[in-house]
């Protein structure tokens, strides 16, 4: 990350490193900025609006010739904190912070396109996402055409004319289908389309979308980022072009903006995330591992089992297998519901990526908003269950299922 965003106030002759530091040194002093007191921790500046030593620093705040704050729904420095931090974690040139997932995710493509415009996505997708690509654009004149996301051929017919904006999540919730964001990046780009990938599931830590090759990247700061089920948040981290061209005017005059406070908890959050994550992700193998042993289950879907159906991409794109396992049980929706009943310990709830294991039912919540047929499309069937690795006890969890599975 850039050197200025190193906050070493109020030693300002203390030289920052002269080496690339590693993201998790950037995940705990990434875009830290002292204030006089030189607080340890990161300050919280709740404040709506900011003040002007005279009349003519405020005209010439507004005219862009100092970077003074104007005002919370532009900028403020608690969220600027959280904002260059996830940007250097992501490696990314730009970040903007938001009030939730979806507004990150409406306000990255809604900044791009126009009447006339057309989408390409995949098709499986969170239902919000969904909506958003399939209802709301189209009522502006917007065309969206939903693609099966493993399906090269069909990216390749979808990506043979001009297209404004790809969109795709990777892996996909509840089922975990994985796109090659390198390969649907290179023939996006070839109709001069942007490429922004919904990188919610893998989170920051297992997987780099702009390294491979896509434009943008947004996330649900619900999920992983906080991880800890206490805020709503988002973020769109892209270029430097891309952010000021498009996203700053659209985000400053909508106004969907992340709250200070919130920011605050989240810049905490990011510095421990990659190993909250990563636990996670051991966590949800072994559970992957001990479902696909079971007699109950028909089947299990993980991008770290080598029954994935694109195990050898995921392996290739992600560093792990991931938070979040899909799985099928033999019988019906009553047999699926009368397990998570016997659960004690995991919740029921409807997220995902949180420190507390949540399972969902997700023809009946999270998909709910669906048609029948496009929940069959994405393969959410009555006795589908979409289970959240937290960061319980891995054993305790095993036995948590196990006992649930007898009962
Ligand atoms: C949760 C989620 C969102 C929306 O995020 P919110 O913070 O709930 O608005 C978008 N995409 C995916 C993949 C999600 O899981």
């Amino acid at each position: 990350m850039s050197k200025e965003n190193w906050g070493y106030q109020p030693r300002p002759n203390r030289p920052a490193p002269d080496w690339d530091v590693h993201p998790q040194t950037d995940a705990v002093r990434g875009g830290l900025s002292r204030s006089g007191f030189g607080e340890t921790a990161e300050a919280l500046y709740l404040t709506s609006g900011f003040t002007y030593g005279s009349a003519d620093e405020a005209l010439e705040s507004f005219t862009d010739e100092t970077d003074h704050f104007l005002y919370s729904r532009f900028h403020n420095p608690t969220i600027a904190t959280f904002e260059k931090r996830l940007a250097a974690i992501e490696g990314a040139e730009y970040c903007i912070a938001t009030g939730s997932g979806m507004s990150a995710m409406f306000a990255s493509i809604a900044c791009l396109v126009s009447a006339g415009d057309r989408v390409v996505a995949s098709a499986a997708m969170f239902s919000s996402c969904h909506v958003v690509l399939t209802e709301i654009l189209p009522k502006w004149g917007v065309t969206v055409e939903l693609v099966k996301g493993n399906d090269k051929a069909a990216w390749q017919a979808a990506l043979s004319s001009p297209t404004k904006a790809v969109f795709i999540e990777t892996p996909s919730n509840p089922l975990l289908e994985i796109v090659d964001i390198a390969l649907v990046s290179d023939l996006a780009h070839k109709v001069g389309a942007t490429v922004v990938v919904d990188n919610v599931m893998a989170s920051p830590i297992l997987q780099k979308p702009l390294e491979l090759g896509a434009d943008v990247v947004m996330y649900s700061a619900t999920k992983h980022i906080d991880g800890q089920g206490r805020v709503l948040a988002g973020a769109v981290l892209g270029s430097f072009s891309y952010i000021h061209e498009h996203l700053t005017p659209f985000i400053r005059h909508t106004g969907p903006t992340l709250s200070p406070f919130n920011a605050w908890l989240l810049t905490k959050s990011l510095e421990t995330m990659e190993m909250r994550v990563n636990r996670m992700v051991e966590n949800a193998q072994a559970i992957a591992e001990f479902l696909e042993s079971r007699k109950e289950i028909k089947s299990v879907r993980f991008p770290g089992l080598k029954s994935h159906p694109d195990y050898a991409l995921a392996k290739k794109q992600m560093s792990g297998g991931g938070t979040t396992i899909g799985f099928e049980f033999k019988g019906s929706q009553k047999d699926a519901f009368k397990f998570m009943d016997a659960l004690r310990i995991i919740d029921i709830s409807n997220n995902l990526g949180d420190s507390k294991s949540l399972i969902t039912h997700p023809a009946s919540t999270t998909h709910r908003r669906l048609s029948p047929e496009v929940q069959a499309e994405m393969g959410i069937k009555p006795a589908v269950l979409r289970l959240s690795v937290g960061l319980e006890f891995v054993d305790d969890l095993i036995k948590d299922i196990d006992q649930a599975l007898t009962s």
